[in-house]
């Protein structure tokens, strides 16, 4: 098989990139990289299986071990999107996070976590990992320039998500990584709300990026997977850990992300447009007391998003006037949004964090984080603007 490249003599642009990167002509000449479920692949001499399990080839061996076709294809893809020299896709979001701090990180070591993550990741850091004496400090986005305090020569990684979730708050890459690298530790960051279309963190002085890709990657809310990339030096490890674990995505996957991928930039643009039109209606609502999206940020956090930021992502949250029973009421009565806890599809969702992402985080612990009851988080789809405006205007003026 023959890696496709459609333009050899200059480096293609994100969106010929998403189409074509990675793949591969295969003898049949099927148009994409084909999709081969085999668990495991023949070799032609012992000499040649030799090269690939002593790492002196590239090539097909067994596909826990990642070294399968279709899952090499989308990995190539997957760092090209990242600008990074190479990426490890997984079985889900999590299991890259997992595989990436198991990896980094060892008992007695220390975690620096920043701002508002994923619900499941507060629960990786604050409550498994300690069960293996790795413990994380966690800061609010306000509590950010206590950064310089906080690490240790202990501290293996500084970890964040940018925009963050649900408050959507934005960190400036490139002076955490200097805190961080300054005491040796890695900055890994998860790209997962912004996307490689809004925002390349290795561009800003991340040592690793990671993704959800059941989120933006995927797309369509019908697959689960993960990835992390960057420098391959950084990866063997994880790839250990993943191997070891049984993380590795399965091909089919692998092959229906990469279908999804090609169409990431379209959609994404598509989504910053319209999360911008939905975040100017909210603002003018008179029901509506607080809008966080990147396209309204002034001060410091805009210049960071000037900085960093290509667009302004198709995530939001806002503040309804009421306590957490009138808020879920106007939840309840959108209809083009679905109540759902995920994001990044096609279709728009609505949640209320403190009924799904954050409903195991402490009351107390919520509200330092500025999470309120009334707060509503909507990941915008690829519907009208117009029938959104629509959904939210009823829904919001409603008795
Ligand atoms: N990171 C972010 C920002 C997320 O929103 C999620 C899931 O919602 C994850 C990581 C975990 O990803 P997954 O559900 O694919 O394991």
């Amino acid at each position: 098989m023959t890696e496709a490249n459609p333009t050899p003599e200059r480096r293609a642009g994100l969106s010929t990139r998403c189409v074509h990167a990675g793949d591969v002509r295969d003898p049949q000449g099927a148009i994409h990289t084909p999709l081969y479920g085999h668990s495991t692949f023949a070799f032609d001499s012992t000499a040649d299986l030799l090269d690939v399990v002593e790492g002196r080839a590239e090539g097909n061996l067994y596909t826990r071990y990642g070294l399968n076709p279709t899952i090499r294809s989308l990995e190539h893809k997957l760092a090209d999107l990242e600008d990074a020299q190479a990426a490890l896709a997984f079985g889900s979001g999590m299991a890259a996070e997992a595989a990436t701090f198991l990896s980094h990180t060892k008992t007695g070591e220390h975690i620096v976590c920043l701002g508002d993550v994923y619900g499941g990741t507060f629960e990786l850091l604050g409550e498994n990992l300690p069960q293996l004496g790795i413990d994380t400090t966690f800061l609010t986005a306000g509590e950010v320039d206590q950064v310089p305090s906080v690490l240790t020569d202990r501290t293996r990684i500084v970890f964040f998500e940018t925009p963050t979730n649900p408050t959507l708050d934005v960190f400036d890459i490139v002076t955490i990584s200097q805190h961080a690298h300054a005491v040796g530790a890695l900055v890994v960051v998860d790209n997962t709300f912004a996307t490689p279309v809004n925002q390349n963190p290795l561009h800003h002085g991340a040592d690793l990026v990671i993704h959800s890709a059941t989120k933006y990657l995927g797309g369509h809310s019908d697959l689960t997977a993960g990835a992390v990339a960057g420098p391959a030096e950084l990866l063997t490890p994880i790839a250990t850990w993943r191997k070891n674990l049984g993380q590795v995505i399965a091909p089919e996957i692998a092959s229906l992300l990469a279908r999804s991928i090609r169409t990431l930039v379209v959609r994404v643009r598509a989504q910053n447009v319209a999360a911008t039109a939905v975040a100017e209606f909210l603002n003018d609502h008179p029901r509506v007391t607080g809008v966080n999206h990147p396209s309204l940020a002034t001060g410091d956090q805009a210049a960071i998003i000037k900085t960093q930021m290509r667009g302004h992502g198709g995530m939001l949250s806002f503040l309804v006037d009421g306590d957490a029973a009138a808020t879920a009421a106007v939840v309840d009565r959108l209809r083009v949004f679905s109540i759902a806890a995920s994001l990044g599809g096609a279709e728009s969702l609505v949640t209320q964090p403190i009924t799904t992402t954050h409903h195991g985080l402490d009351p107390a612990e919520r509200a330092r984080r500025g999470i309120a009851d009334s707060l509503v988080r909507l990941s915008v789809g690829l519907e009208d603007a117009e029938d959104l405006i629509a959904d939210l205007a009823q829904a919001l003026n409603a008795a």
